[in-house]
């Protein structure tokens, strides 16, 4: 069938009152945006708790779909059937046109589900499912009622136009990108920070991020794996500004100065306040990490503390709870996966300790910081300074 339109329910942006308009336009921006791919023509309309698609004459069905089912917000995705003039005579007959076109005259059950958002229309709801269900009979023979468990259901909906449809497609979820304010990711290249970056993104917040790097002991591959990571979750996070720090003298101090044991810990402080900066820059309301608790030595709860005890800002850490296995599940689902274990090495790789704190105290962490006072501050400057933007977009 040549559909000319798509009804798209969302998922909880219906409830949420005054607001309303915010997300529902977000999620008409963020549908057109993606449709605008597949073909010129298509226009995303709100329509009374729906949103509906209008298409242009030609267009790749499946690929439209595709677009669709990357955005965030979008709960099911209807292709429907537009009947213009609502009028009884003119609704059966297009009712029954589709049902034609779409399964023939051959053996099936059904059963009608009617929905009237336009009150006005002088027929109520239960008595447009009998009505409707009398008439498919008497046009097809082969068809029968199922009220309980029928092959189809045959969706009516009376609102400014009448509309049918019998099948959606599942979308994402979640709520449209740009509804929810903005957040900075810090993104390595393994496999729990995109994703981690995808669920915050899932919650309609825009995100931006950091990346440290330290050259010449991580490689320009290493870089590249995590633009491309950026790459990657941008199809559904939208585009994202990736702030690229050179972190080596800044961890070539701390080897120096502080104990060794204890040098994750200090540069991942050093990371986090960083990327604070970078987030206030960009007008950021949160940091999010990948953080997970007791993965490693550096994300066990005291280590946790130490190392959120430098932010301000709230810290999203959406897979502190998950196993790495459910980490992995969605790194796969959203196909970040194959890249994240690539084994180009990040900087927090490079300079381990052989064995690291697992319960550092804040206050010895902080008073070995003490050591780099009179040295970090221009380290870290200049790191700030000298930092590389690249802009990421899944076009690039
Ligand atoms: P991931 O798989 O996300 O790299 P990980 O299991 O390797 O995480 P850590 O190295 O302890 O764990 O890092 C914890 C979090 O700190 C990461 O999820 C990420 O948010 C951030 N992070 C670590 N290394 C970097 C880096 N080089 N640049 C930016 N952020 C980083
Ligand atoms: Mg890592």
């Amino acid at each position: 069938m040549n559909y000319k339109a798509f009804l798209i329910k969302y998922a909880e942006i219906g409830i949420k009152g005054k607001n309303r308009y915010v997300f529902e336009d977000a999620l008409c921006d963020r549908i057109a945006e993606k449709l605008a791919k597949v073909a010129d023509g298509f226009t995303v309309v709100r329509e009374q708790g729906r949103l509906k698609v209008n298409c242009p004459d030609v267009y790749d069905y499946d690929e439209a779909i595709d677009q669709m089912k990357k955005v965030f917000g979008v709960w099911e995705i209807c292709p429907a059937v537009v009947i213009e003039d609502a009028s009884w005579d003119s609704l059966t007959k297009g009712v029954g046109d589709y049902v034609e076109e779409r399964y023939g005259n051959t053996h099936h059950t059904f059963k009608v589900e009617a929905r009237r958002s336009d009150k006005s229309y002088p027929i109520t709801s239960p008595q447009i499912c009998a009505d409707m269900g009398e008439y498919i009979l008497n046009r097809f023979s082969e068809f029968k009622v199922d009220v309980h468990k029928p092959e189809i259901v045959l969706y009516v909906e009376i609102r400014n136009f009448a509309y049918v449809y019998s099948e959606s497609v599942k979308g994402l979820g979640g709520m449209p990108v740009g509804a929810n304010g903005h957040a900075m990711l810090l993104l390595s290249g393994g496999i729990d920070s995109p994703v981690a970056g995808y669920m915050v993104s899932k919650r309609g917040v825009t995100i931006d991020a950091v990346y440290f790097h330290a050259p010449p002991y991580t490689s320009e591959r290493a870089k590249q794996k995590v633009v491309d990571l950026a790459k990657l979750i941008s199809v559904y996070t939208g585009p994202i500004k990736l702030h690229v720090v050179n972190f080596t003298d800044i961890q070539l101090a701390i080897i120096d100065k502080c104990p060794r044991d204890e040098l994750t810990i200090i540069m991942r402080r050093y990371t986090m306040r960083i990327a604070e900066h970078f987030a206030y820059e960009r007008k950021a309301q949160a940091l999010i990490t990948g953080e997970s608790i007791g993965q490693v030595a550096s994300q066990t709860p005291q280590s946790l503390i130490a190392t959120n005890a430098v932010c301000t800002l709230p810290v999203y850490r959406p897979v502190i709870a998950f196993d790495k296995q459910d980490i992995v599940d969605i790194a796969e689902k959203i196909n970040t996966y194959e890249t994240s274990i690539q084994p180009y090495e990040d900087c927090c790789t490079i300079f381990v300790a052989k064995h690291p704190v697992t319960k550092p105290y804040l206050h010895i962490i902080e008073r070995s910081e003490k050591k780099l006072t009179g040295v970090i501050e221009e380290l870290v400057e200049k790191a700030i300074n000298e930092t590389e933007v690249i802009e990421v977009s899944e076009n690039m």
